[in-house]
């Protein structure tokens, strides 16, 4: 095999709907993709592609320099890369871990490998699968640079942005589970609005072009908010969090009125009313952050 061939191969784990599109990126960009699912037949659409079927993750992961592991969680990464067979064709090469899970389970995926030889780098995919080999994709990166800088070249193949966050293996999953958490208590948030909305007869669509207002609204609140959290000044000038708290409380009542579990903005509510009872309701509402560490 040629070092050219040997550089620009990859090996893919897992072919679910993010799997998928990440060996079909790779084809695009033109490298030699092995790809290798726990369920057979998931490969089809890739290997009329001219990805290469292996007959197991031990072919599949001694057919590269570089693994690619994404699978639903980090016990299916591990039932996959800890059997024997697996972790004998992986010594001596890479394995970047794009499945998503905890810090700590990163953590404990590295101690592994350098047990046994492996060199690894841990990851998490910030966007979509059809943003996968688009400049829209997002990527970020945790482990030794050293390894980064050795495979920047064929994870740039997946397109968009990747980003190197530091050594430290779990700093790629934390970024993972801090942004999922906007995402997620987001969705909550909107998923209540609209069951609020409708038993007020609203409906999605009529509220939909002012929910995106308010969405827009958010980016600059991020941006301008980062510099009070990280130097502990929680400034609440325009929006103390008293009056914070009783905008929430007018979210709880009107919820409660129709019969709705407010729990999410209950939550919210209590945060903003236990830092208020500590002495900051002229604080703005960032100061909950400092709070919500503390018993
Ligand atoms: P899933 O999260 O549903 O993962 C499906 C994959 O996991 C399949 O390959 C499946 O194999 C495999 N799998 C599940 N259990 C096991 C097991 N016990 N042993 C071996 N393999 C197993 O779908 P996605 O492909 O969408 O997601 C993969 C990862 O990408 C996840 O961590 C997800 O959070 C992350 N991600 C996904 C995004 C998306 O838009 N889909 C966006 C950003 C991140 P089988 O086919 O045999 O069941």
């Amino acid at each position: 095999m040629s070092l050219h061939t040997e550089q620009s191969a990859v090996t893919v784990l897992g072919l679910g709907p993010m799997g998928r599109a990440l060996a079909g990126a790779f084809l695009d960009a033109g490298l030699r993709t092995t790809v290798w699912n726990r369920t057979p037949g998931r490969d089809q659409e890739l290997v009329a592609r001219g990805a290469i079927s292996a007959r197991s993750a031990e072919e599949a992961a001694a057919a590269s320099r570089l693994t690619v592991v994404c699978v639903v969680n980090y016990d299916a990464a591990d039932t996959i890369l800890r059997r024997e067979a697996v972790t004998d064709a992986l010594k001596g090469r890479a394995v970047v871990n794009l499945t998503a899970d905890t810090p700590d389970r990163a953590r404990d995926a590295a101690a592994w490998a350098a047990e046994h030889g492996v060199r690894y780098l841990d990851g998490a995919i910030m966007t979509p699968t059809p943003t996968i080999g688009t400049p829209a994709a997002v990527f970020i990166h945790s482990g030794p640079k050293d390894l980064y800088d050795e495979h920047q070249s064929v994870l740039e193949a997946l397109g968009g942005t990747h980003t190197h966050l530091g050594e430290e293996i779990g700093r790629a999953a934390a970024y993972d589970i801090a942004l999922l958490d906007i995402f997620w208590t987001s969705m909550a948030g909107y998923a209540h609005a609209l069951a609020v909305a409708r038993a007020e007869g609203i409906t999605a669509r009529e509220l939909a072009p002012f929910a995106k207002g308010i969405g827009d609204i958010l980016p600059p609140i991020f941006e301008g908010l980062a510099e009070e959290v990280d130097h502990g000044t929680f400034s609440g000038e325009g929006n103390p969090l008293t009056s914070a708290a009783s905008s929430m409380t007018h979210i709880v009542h009107t919820s409660e009125a129709h019969g709705i579990d407010a729990s999410v903005m209950r939550g919210a509510e209590g945060m903003a009313r236990r830092a208020i009872g500590l002495g900051h309701g002229t604080d703005g509402f960032m100061r909950v952050t400092e709070l919500l560490g503390r018993r």
